[in-house]
């Protein structure tokens, strides 16, 4: 069995919502390890900011300014890619967005836009991932979701609903393509200290939550596993918090 090392040298990553918080500290972390990591989220300053940090480290990245709220920009990304790479060996579905308040009077149009980026565009770029890794009989896709993916906090039912699709989305996607020698994995992490629990809790001290680097650590830690394994859920909470 090979040894518990992640070497990713000549392979390629996407990781949505690569700006900031944990998908910043993950793609830094598969740029260590040698992957050509796709940075894809709307802000292109931020994008910017982390292909200077990983190109500063030695590292090899390509930003794409996309709304993944939209599908053809979906398409136009995954066209990119598959114009300059042979294939793609990692995706890492993490963009999110939170839009909090009482059920009774939240609009739908807020409902479909949480609805939008935090599942549909993940099931999406995983349909676009899934057409370059079957041919190639191999990849790893790590959806974050969160805390929220098995439990149910007031006042959060859109953000809630959609974390938990995450978690249905690994589970058949996983059964569907293990065959395939595609994993299919998810992350349910407590409190991150990011800029959106900043928003969403602003009564939580940072001090107490999870770093980004955390989830940077248990991707890898995933991507560590020989082809023999397969993690179905990974659920890590800040440890102030109470167990399950
Ligand atoms: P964050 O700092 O707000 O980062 C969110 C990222 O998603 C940003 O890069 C943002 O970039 C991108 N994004 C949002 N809407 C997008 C869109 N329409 N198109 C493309 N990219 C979009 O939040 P975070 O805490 O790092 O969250 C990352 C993931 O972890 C999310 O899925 C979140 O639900 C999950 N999570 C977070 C926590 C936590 O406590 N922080 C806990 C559990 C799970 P742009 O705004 O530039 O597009």
């Amino acid at each position: 069995m090979k040894p518990m090392t992640v070497d990713l040298r000549g392979q390629t990553a996407l990781v949505t919502g690569a700006g900031r918080g944990i998908g910043r500290a993950i793609s830094a972390s598969l740029a260590a390890a040698g992957a050509r990591v796709y940075l894809a989220a709307r802000t292109a300053e931020q994008l910017q900011s982390v292909a200077e940090q990983i190109s500063r480290s030695g590292g090899n990245s390509v930003p794409i300014p996309t709304d993944l709220a939209s599908e053809e920009q979906i398409q136009a990304l995954f066209g990119k890619i598959h114009s300059q790479e042979a294939g793609l060996d990692i995706l890492i579905n993490n963009a999110g967005v939170g839009i909090y308040g009482p059920a009774v009077d939240f609009t739908s149009t807020d409902f479909d836009t949480v609805m939008r980026v935090n599942a549909k565009a993940a099931f999406l770029c995983c349909q676009q991932a899934l057409k370059l890794m079957i041919p190639k009989k191999r990849g790893y896709i790590i959806n974050i979701s969160s805390v929220l993916g098995f439990k149910g906090y007031a006042n959060q039912a859109a953000y809630t609903a959609s974390k938990h699709a995450l978690v249905g989305l690994t589970k058949s996607l996983a059964a569907e393509v293990q065959e395939q020698g595609i994993r299919v994995s998810v992350i349910l992490p407590g409190g991150v200290n990011t800029r959106m629990i900043a928003d969403a809790r602003p009564d939580l001290d940072p001090e107490i939550l999870l770093q980004p680097e955390d989830i940077a650590h248990t991707v890898m830690f995933l991507l560590s596993l020989s082809d023999l394994a397969a993690v179905d859920q990974i659920y890590i909470r800040r440890r102030s918090s109470k167990p399950f």
